[in-house]
């Protein structure tokens, strides 16, 4: 048997209680890290900061320079300014995301292309992205979907024959890896989110990897007002701002939470993959549900979501819920959005296939393998 942590110990539906889409995953010395901050001097971005991002960049940077900030969006808009996105160049986006991916492009007055996604993964369509490239494609983000990384080789050889960058928002992929390589050390730029229900939670908090560590300055500029904030506080600051930044800096009370987060990450996600994995076999040869993205061997899916393809939908949620199973769809495809120019029809012949059969189901550290077994027990006495 694998270790489980005490609060597993029993399933959910032994308490009584029913069981919730997500749950936030509090670290053992969460609370304690925390009021330790709260007895200092400093509970802004102090040292919790630093060594949150030294100890998550020795873990998942493979070399990357490492930029805590406040959420995962600040992550992704800072990845598109420090990859030079301005105003009427392209960018190459998933349709179907967090309308984070896609809102910081907005601010900047970048025109977004959406891609289609793949059917069996509901990663970006790299066929389609390719279609998407002009001579003023700027940048191409991709979404791991759930914590399954996208076809990166296509989107590295894409990026390398036409001198675009590559930004991952990896808000799902959290110890995912592709080939052997981690989720954070391939790509020009990597966005981790640390809102409530992610891997790690920091309440709300986010982290940029940046390949090209001479951006490291600049970023950190970016971070805090386009003020060198080390020179200011050595007494050497020449007292003129040259860029526009903002404010986008991590604190260390949510820093505390981080370093907390990542003393236990490993037995986090592979409570995580056991869960996903679990579903994956129970639901296997069963005609009703297809598993998004199961069955990949050269890539290790984070297991941040299960989402299954269903007929009748609706029917499937209200059923589930009679069981007191929790479900949703999470994200929406962003061309619904008025913000983004509203639906582009046809244009999404895949996003139009599986628009009305996707769900999210249960898949939290809160769980264990009897829950995931209740679930699946109850999906195949059908809807
Ligand atoms: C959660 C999430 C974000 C945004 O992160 P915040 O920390 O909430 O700002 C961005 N992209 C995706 C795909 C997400 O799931």
């Amino acid at each position: 048997m694998n270790k489980t942590t005490p609060a597993n110990d029993l399933p959910i539906m032994a308490t009584g209680e029913g069981i919730v889409l997500f749950h936030p995953h509090m670290p053992r010395n969460a609370k304690q890290y925390v009021c330790d901050v709260l007895d200092t001097r400093w509970i802004g971005q102090g040292p919790r900061v630093e060594q949150f991002e030294n100890e998550f960049a020795e873990q998942f940077g493979g070399g990357c320079a490492p930029l805590a900030v406040g959420s995962g969006t600040d992550a992704l808009h800072l990845a598109y300014l420090l990859a030079d996105v301005k105003e009427d160049d392209e960018v190459i986006a998933p349709v179907f995301t967090c309308t984070a991916t896609n809102i910081p492009f907005l601010y900047m007055g970048a025109k977004i292309r959406f891609a289609d996604v793949e059917k069996d993964t509901l990663n970006i369509d790299t066929d389609h992205v390719r279609s998407l490239i002009t001579p003023k494609t700027k940048a191409i983000v991709c979404v791991h979907y759930g914590g399954l990384p996208c076809n990166m080789d296509e989107l590295h050889q894409m990026g390398r024959e036409h001198g675009i960058q590559i930004i991952e928002d990896a808000a799902h992929a959290l110890g995912a890896t592709y080939k052997g390589k981690k989720v954070g050390e391939m790509s020009d730029f990597t966005m981790f989110s640390f809102q409530a229900i992610k891997h790690i939670t920091t309440a709300d908090g986010g982290m940029l990897l940046i390949k090209d560590r001479e951006l490291l300055e600049k970023a950190k500029r970016l971070r805090w007002f386009g003020i060198d904030r080390s020179a200011k506080q050595m007494g050497i600051w020449e007292n003129d701002i040259r860029e526009i930044g903002y404010k986008y800096q991590m604190n260390d009370v949510a820093a505390a939470m981080g370093i907390a987060a990542l003393e236990e990450f490993e037995e986090t996600l592979a409570l995580r993959k056991r869960l996903l994995q679990r579903y994956f076999d129970n639901l296997k040869g069963f005609d009703g549900v297809h598993c998004v993205g199961a069955g990949y061997t050269d890539r290790e899916h984070a297991a941040w979501m299960m989402t299954v393809l269903v007929e009748d939908r609706a029917r499937f949620q209200t059923y589930l819920r009679s069981h007191r199973i929790e479900s949703g769809q999470v994200h929406y495809r962003n061309d619904r959005y008025s913000i983004f120019g509203g639906r582009q029809e046809g244009a999404f012949p895949n996003m139009d296939k599986i628009e009305n059969n996707y769900l999210v189901l249960p898949l939290h550290t809160k769980m264990n393998e009897a829950d995931v077994d209740y679930i699946c027990d109850k999906i195949k006495m059908g809807w």
